[in-house]
């Protein structure tokens, strides 16, 4: 990547000339089955903007209760783009269609409008759980019908695609716009791709230059983008296959459960209530070892597999873990 970032082509992009940008858009557009994709500097940016192209202020928008848009990006929503979030609780993060028809109201002069459906594909908070693909069809045909758009959180959509073993575009088919990120799995250093139709893409590019987030001779970066979608997707396989082995070894130690039904991609989340520990004391003894892992207090840790990790490295850490806790 560091290879192909100094090599790279550029120019401006804020006037869309900057040919590596052009073509990290058009790959990913290509990817996820849409007419056009916009470089964004964040998923927080990109889920962002979709909620201003999307919304007015003060329509109500739906999101599963642990949604990352809900959960971690600052209010932003509501803060910039003047929505009001709708929360439903989903099960393992995946929101029951039934549910959403149930919170859905007719029009009545007192509501807000309900304009928008986030749904999240893994669910982060929920342990990088797959929504399955029948349930995004169902939810996006029940919110078309009521004029309503969905927006899909789509940070890990390729962990989804790849544990599935489909296209990502059949993912998004539905969808009216989804935002994913080459950093994180796909390993790029910095940025995240939002897709939609044309007419979305275009007003969602005056958005982006809004907040800032039109970006000069950004091929350096983009040039990263096209590596992560052309060469780190299908190793994802093996960050599912360390958090597998790593998930079934903690389940093994007494004192920490894990419910393995949620280790579908790259997450491990485990619980340390039957130990002597919380969170914030585990944490710092793990750290001691060299593995760093996010708190989720008071009692949850959650481990991440990534490029870099072997699945040597994943015994080291059951190693490890089992030796704090029996101490
Ligand atoms: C990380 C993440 C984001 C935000 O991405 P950033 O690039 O960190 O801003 C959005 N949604 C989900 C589900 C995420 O995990």
């Amino acid at each position: 990547m560091r290879e192909a970032m100094k090599n790279a082509n550029v120019g401006d992009d804020v006037y869309q000339e900057d040919p590596t940008v052009n073509r990290l858009e058009e790959v990913a557009a290509k990817k996820l089955g849409k007419e056009e994709a916009l470089f964004v500097p964040s998923g927080t940016m990109g889920n962002l903007i979709a909620v201003l192209t999307h919304c007015q202020r003060g329509d109500e928008i739906i999101l599963e209760r642990d949604s990352h848009i809900y959960y971690y990006e600052v209010g932003g929503m509501s803060a910039v783009a003047g929505v009001i979030p709708r929360l439903i609780v989903g099960d393992r993060g995946i929101l029951n269609p039934q549910e959403i028809r149930g919170t859905l109201r007719d029009e009545n002069l007192h509501y807000p409008k309900t304009t928008l459906i986030c749904l999240e594909n893994t669910h982060n908070r929920a342990g990088g759980t797959i929504i399955p693909l029948k349930v995004t069809e169902e939810i996006c045909q029940l919110a078309h019908q009521r004029n309503i758009t969905v927006h899909l959180d789509g940070a890990r959509i390729f962990n989804a695609a790849i544990a599935l073993n489909i296209e990502p575009a059949l993912l998004t088919k539905d969808v009216d716009s989804v935002m994913f990120c080459l950093s994180k799995g796909l390993s790029a250093p910095v940025g995240s791709i939002l897709a939609g139709s044309k007419e979305f893409i275009q007003r969602a590019r005056k958005n982006r230059k809004m907040l800032g987030g039109g970006m000069r001779q950004a091929g350096i970066l983009a040039a990263s983008g096209i590596i992560a979608l052309e060469k780190m997707v299908d190793r994802l396989k093996e960050d599912h296959k360390n958090a597998r082995i790593l998930g079934e070894g903690l389940a093994d130690i007494s004192g920490i459960k894990v419910d393995l039904e949620t280790i579908q991609t790259n997450m491990v989340y485990f619980d340390l209530q039957e130990s002597s520990m919380d969170t914030f004391q585990f944490l710092p003894k793990l750290a001691e070892y060299n593995i760093l892992g996010s708190p989720r207090p008071p009692t949850k840790v959650r481990l991440v597999t990534h490029y870099g990790i072997s699945e040597e490295d994943i015994y080291t850490t059951i190693k490890a873990i089992k030796e704090i806790v029996r101490n």
